[in-house]
């Protein structure tokens, strides 16, 4: 455990829970759902963490583990209600994320399992990932994810470097990553990724390469490296705005990012997507619904669902969470929804079929859209192509290794094509 940096973080069970009545919305009208769309992949949101990470703005709460019980009998409510509406999905992927799910003692840990997979038809299921901290896991756990089928485990290991985990307020020692690591395999799940942060204030070149190293010797057959983001109202962000540190130069971030790809390329992780490398074959399947604009439902307090066009998210507190589904009329406590129509829908596809490397295919493109995207992008396309930012093919639309430094540029005017085409 590492020593507090002491900085008021706020307690999130609770910020939303005395604010007046929120509206929820329903869910999607199955009438408007596209026909024959199945449900390709399933996530669970688990919000319980030891302690609050200074960078991270994901709905995640620090203990409050006596509220598990009523956590679980509401994601056992949230799972029967969409499970009518929806019917029985049949997911290619399911994804316990959050928050640490591993925090939940073995015996709740079988319990989210056997509900969620007693309400779903399994038959289709080839990947099924849980996220761990390394110092939330060990071999009782282990062996629960395995007996209901998890083959894939995501560590957050960030860094192994102390002194950066202690900046970010991570609640590990990067000695428990091996070990955690090696549970997993001694458990029988082998397909391992592990998470790393680079731009981390005090980082230098010569701490990632120690840290992809020590990754890497541990042979993950994934690899997600992101930069530090500076989200707002994060306690790391108070830090930097008080003047506690200063955030790394750009110049030094584009660097690391250099250094991220030429080492995993080296080391034979194939960069598929912006910040995610894998072995061949061992690409996050679920991940890519998410890419690929398939449908995805979502259970949990924050947790982000998408069906048909129709974007929705429960509201960010576990204890409106746990009102809504386990009152007397129990509803799902939907606080954002979305519809996402005609060239609105396919500027989005095409946004993140951009993040991948295999890029815009364009036939399955006009496949699903009807659209020619090569058009509707020819203006993207003269800018950047000559630029050798975009390669352009005559069935495909991708950004070159050079431009993923900036590819939030280039994907942000694919988005902005689709907004100003006339509509028809
Ligand atoms: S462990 Fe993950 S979800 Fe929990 S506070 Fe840290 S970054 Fe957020």
């Amino acid at each position: 455990m590492t020593e507090k940096i002491n900085l008021p973080v706020v307690d999130e069970v609770d910020k939303l829970s005395s604010s007046p009545p929120i509206h929820y919305y329903p869910l999607p009208h199955s009438d408007s759902l596209d026909a024959n769309a199945d449900t390709s992949a399933l996530y669970v949101h688990v919000p319980f963490c030891t302690t609050k990470c200074h960078y991270c703005d994901f709905y995640s709460i620090a203990g409050h583990l006596d509220k598990i019980p009523k956590y679980l009998a509401a994601i056992q409510k949230d799972i029967d209600l969409q499970t009518r509406h929806f019917h029985t999905p049949a997911p290619e992927t399911i994804f316990i994320g959050g928050g640490t799910p591993t925090l939940l003692p073995p015996s709740d840990l079988s319990s989210l399992f056997g509900m969620l997979l007693n309400s779903i038809n399994s038959k289709n299921i080839k990947e099924f990932t849980t996220e761990a901290n390394p110092n939330t896991f060990d071999a009782p756990r282990a062996a629960v994810l395995e007996k209901f089928g998890v083959n894939r485990i995501s560590f957050g290991a960030q860094s192994f470097n102390p002194a950066e985990l202690h900046v970010l307020q991570r609640d590990h020692d990067p000695k428990c990553v091996a070990p955690a690591v090696k549970t997993a395999r001694n458990a029988g799940i082998t397909n391992i990724n592990i998470d790393l942060i680079f731009g981390v204030p005090g980082q230098t070149l010569s701490s990632l390469r120690d840290s992809l190293a020590q990754a890497l010797d541990l042979e993950p057959k994934h690899l997600s490296c992101y930069s530090l983001v500076y989200e707002p109202n994060t306690p790391m962000t108070a830090r930097l705005k008080n003047g506690q540190f200063r955030a790394i130069d750009e110049s030094l971030e584009l660097e690391m990012f250099g250094l991220v790809q030429e080492t995993l390329a080296a080391a034979g992780l194939n960069r598929y997507e912006i910040s995610n490398f894998a072995r061949p074959g061992f690409e996050c399947r679920h991940n890519l619904h998410y890419w690929h604009g398939d449908n995805y439902l979502a259970y949990g307090p924050a947790a982000a669902a998408h069906h048909s066009g129709f974007r929705w998210k429960n509201v960010p507190s576990l204890t409106r969470y746990i009102d809504a589904l386990l009152s007397p009329d129990p509803r799902i406590p939907i606080t954002q929804f979305e519809h996402l129509t005609g060239l609105a829908r396919w500027g989005e596809l095409a946004m993140l079929a951009m993040r991948l490397d295999e890029g815009l295919v364009v036939d399955n493109f006009i496949r699903r859209t009807g659209l020619n995207a090569k058009a509707i992008l020819a203006g993207v396309i003269q800018k950047y192509d000559g630029l050798n930012l975009l390669e352009c093919t005559e069935n495909g639309l991708r950004l070159t290794p050079r431009a993923v430094n900036v590819s939030d540029t280039i994907i942000a005017e694919v988005l902005a094509a689709f907004d100003s085409v006339p509509a028809s």
